[in-house]
């Protein structure tokens, strides 16, 4: 097939020049099963050296070229121009995170919110002389959790995350249930009182836009309910105890 011409309409902003973000226009004949990134390289060889995005394994893998493309969020190494259907093609920077340069956004605050939900392994047993193993068909709870590259898509369609900046958001709540499913974790007590509040599992909408959105199959909402269940399910029991 042979190469067609799309006008790709770049959100542009840089702090240092003191212009409000706007539209640039650039020109780009491609061929089919071109992406958008690959797309954007071109541009930034080609034509403006100045255009900031931000891209590491070309593979859907690493997360770092998540961006708004034709006003839907997604990884611009796993989107074909083509596929898009339109001859202009929109791109702009990942809503609620705050923008650096351009297509760049700051995911400090994304991942502040990961560690906060304390994503390590913190078992009772002492460390054993070589790796924690699962035992075999005890892992099926906890795996889709575990295929989260941090792309911060779920948190940026996610309208908890966007009406509060306290809000864990999608994928800090996933990784927390990750390890709450985690067999050979022994922090459960802890781990949920780290999440039982209204900037918690408790400040879902219960949407599932991040579902839908995430490119790996990760089902927040999904981990979201499961642990709103253990935290009843824990103070059910602490209640009856207390009046035995
Ligand atoms: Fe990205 Fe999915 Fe992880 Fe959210 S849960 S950061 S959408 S990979």
């Amino acid at each position: 097939m042979p190469a067609r011409t799309h006008t790709f309409k770049i959100l542009r902003f840089d702090p240092a020049n003191g212009e409000p973000p706007h539209h640039q226009v650039y020109t780009l004949a491609v061929l089919e099963g071109v992406t958008v990134l690959e797309a954007l390289l071109r541009i930034q060889a080609e034509q403006d050296g100045t255009l900031a995005f931000r891209y590491a394994c070309r593979g859907a893998v690493c997360g770092s070229c998540a961006m708004t493309i034709n006003g839907q969020v997604g990884l611009a190494c796993r989107t074909q121009v083509h596929g898009l259907g339109t001859e202009t093609i929109t791109v702009e920077p990942l809503p609620h995170l705050p923008v650096l340069k351009d297509l760049v956004v700051d995911v400090d605050p994304f991942l502040d919110k990961l560690s906060a939900v304390q994503p390590w392994l913190q078992p009772s047993e002492p460390e054993p002389e070589r790796e924690h193993r699962v035992p075999p068909g005890q892992w099926a709870e906890a795996e889709p959790y575990t295929n989260c590259i941090l792309c911060a898509c779920c948190h940026s369609v996610c309208p908890a995350a966007e009406r509060d900046p306290e809000y864990l958001g999608p994928a800090a709540l996933a990784k927390h249930y990750r390890f709450l499913a985690d067999l050979r974790d022994d922090a459960d007590v802890p781990r949920l009182a780290l999440v039982n509040d209204k900037h918690g599992v408790w400040g879902c909408d219960m949407v599932w836009n991040c579902v839908e959105i995430c490119p790996r199959g990760v089902p927040p909402t999904r981990g979201i309910g499961k642990t709103r269940a253990r935290i009843r399910r824990a103070e059910r029991a602490q209640s009856a105890k207390s009046e035995t």
